[in-house]
């Protein structure tokens, strides 16, 4: 079980503690850099104990512009503090490492931070600074890529089998993942914001604690995750880790973001997943990459789910399957007319699915060349060339509503007719394409159902078994996640800085 240090950022502390009344038990780190004059936090009856003091410099991304002696003198009153159990932390790049040596009796954390980019002398930097007697070491980079997330997992198996004590990751857009692979890399501490993350990467604390159940992660984990472009508001990691967590296993789902396909496949053995989702803009391409595909996904001609087996990875697409089963208790079954809006990944899986059903589909896509291609693979498929003509369900699967926009003009959506509407689209509030249908008055339903079932059979190819969720609790989940995040995104607004 990693320790979670909380990271006290000035007014943000009463946050946890409010936090449905649950608050916080447990260590904390005292940025004398970030907090407000020298009054020192009240934490009495808080379930707070401070474990880490710091005072970071402004070149490391913190706040403290002074010289190193006014530093110093910050930093001074807390050596010895409650019998020496707080440990303070001092950067090995400047003169208070020192203090490692000075005072034998404090337990120090020796750090090193870049916030520009992770230095190709790395290496030689963790074999001097393991040579201090500090009781731990934190090692804070820049990653511009996978190959500086991966980099750090040397240093971690290093400081193991020398029974250091040794937290390394990287801050910016792979933050997440290689906070999460540092621990399952054998890092042992994790720091977490109680609100708004003064640094991009960071976890919030319900992030650390609802999205990645990251408690659980550790050696023992096998490593799962989304790749694509962008992943940051994916929902994959909440629901995979709840279906993970609810067998009692260690396998942790991360965010990877992959913007450089090649930097991300040749960091790939390094990462070394079980299994990984694939999303926009992978999906397609990423077939090529696998050793077998199932027949569903050569149907599609795209990949949403790679699987590993000892001959490579196997690809299959549960798109479809999620798409067919969140029709199911919500569309009578002799609702068989379909109009499919989109010519995309997304559209050619639920044109396989219909396809299966043996509906009556049309289909309409912005760009008439992309349409003419789909229709080719699937001829039962009529082009939709006036709008106008019954259906029975108008489906969005453009990605139209993910940019606040409606799929078609105003004029040409009022010539619609139909009973039922599914977008493929979710999110907290209902898509422009959904508001529409329900003001027609007609039956809506978004993509979480979707999303929920493809995941779980996503779930099913890697475990052998269901998950242990229902869609009722995954809903639930996703909309007490949705409202978290509304609460967390009110940070402080001056919030800024580094680790
Ligand atoms: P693609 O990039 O393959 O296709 C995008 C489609 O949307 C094309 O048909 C494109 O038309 C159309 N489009 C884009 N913007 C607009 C617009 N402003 N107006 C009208 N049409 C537009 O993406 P995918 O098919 O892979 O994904 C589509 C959406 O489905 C995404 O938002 C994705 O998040 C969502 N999705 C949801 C899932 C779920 O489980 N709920 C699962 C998978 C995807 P054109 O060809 O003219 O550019």
């Amino acid at each position: 079980m990693p320790e979670i240090i909380l990271t006290l950022l000035g007014n943000l502390v009463a946050v946890p503690l409010a936090r449905d009344g649950r608050g916080f038990q447990g260590a904390c780190e005292l940025r004398l850099d970030l907090w407000p004059g020298f009054d020192l936090p009240a934490l009495e009856g808080t379930g707070l104990e401070i474990r880490i003091v710091s005072c970071r410099r402004a070149r490391d991304g913190g706040r403290f512009a002074g010289s190193e002696e006014e530093r110093a003198a910050r930093l001074r009153p807390h050596l010895g503090r409650a019998g020496g159990a707080a440990l303070v932390d001092v950067e090995w790049d400047g003169p208070l490492r020192e203090w490692t040596r000075e005072f034998p009796e404090q337990p120090f954390i020796l750090s090193y931070h870049n916030t520009q980019r992770t230095p190709p002398d790395l290496p030689a930097i963790w074999e001097d600074m393991r040579r201090w007697p500090a009781r731990r070491f934190k090692i804070v980079t820049a990653a511009h890529s996978w190959r500086d997330v991966t980099g750090m997992k040397p240093f971690l198996a290093d400081a193991r089998s020398r029974g250091l004590d040794l937290t390394a990751y990287c801050l910016g857009p792979f933050g997440h993942a290689s906070r999460l692979l540092g621990l399952v890399w054998g890092g042992g501490m994790m720091y977490v914001s109680p609100g708004a993350p003064p640094v991009p990467g960071m976890l919030t604390l319900h992030e650390f604690e609802e999205v990645y159940r990251a408690g659980r992660a550790g050696p023992d984990s096998r490593v799962y995750g989304v790749v694509g472009e962008p992943v940051d508001r994916s929902l994959s990691p909440l629901l995979h880790n709840r279906f993970f967590a609810g067998k009692e296993t260690a396998d942790i789902y991360l965010p990877m973001p992959a913007p450089d396909p090649a930097d991300f496949w040749a960091a790939l053995d390094e990462i070394g997943p079980a299994g990984l989702s694939v999303t926009v803009p992978h999906k397609e391409r990423w077939k090529d990459e696998c050793a077998v595909l199932s027949a569903d996904a050569r149907r599609i001609g795209a990949v949403n789910t790679l699987t590993a087996t000892p001959r490579g990875w196997a690809g299959d697409n549960t798109d479809w399957l999620g798409f067919e089963q969140s029709l199911a208790g919500w569309l009578p079954p002799d609702r068989d007319r379909f109009l499919v809006l989109g010519a995309g990944g997304t559209a050619r899986a639920i044109l396989h699915a219909l396809e299966r059903r043996g509906a009556r589909v049309r289909c309409w896509n912005r760009d008439p060349a992309r349409l003419k291609g789909l229709l080719k693979e699937f001829p039962s498929v009529r082009a939709a060339a006036a709008l106008g003509g019954e259906a029975d369900v108008v489906v969005n699967a453009t990605a139209a509503s993910a940019a606040g926009e409606l799929p078609l003009p105003e004029p040409e959506m009022a010539s619609l007719r139909a009973e039922y509407a599914l977008d493929v689209a979710y999110g907290p509030a209902p898509s422009p394409f959904l508001r529409f249908a329900a003001g027609q008055g007609w039956k809506v339903r978004d993509g979480l159902p979707m999303l929920f079932h493809q995941a779980a059979a996503q779930h099913r190819r890697w475990t052998g078994s269901d998950p242990a969720v229902s869609w009722a609790e995954a809903r639930a989940l996703v909309e007490s996640h949705w409202q978290d995040q509304a609460r967390e995104r009110i940070g402080p607004p001056d919030s800024s800085g580094s680790e």
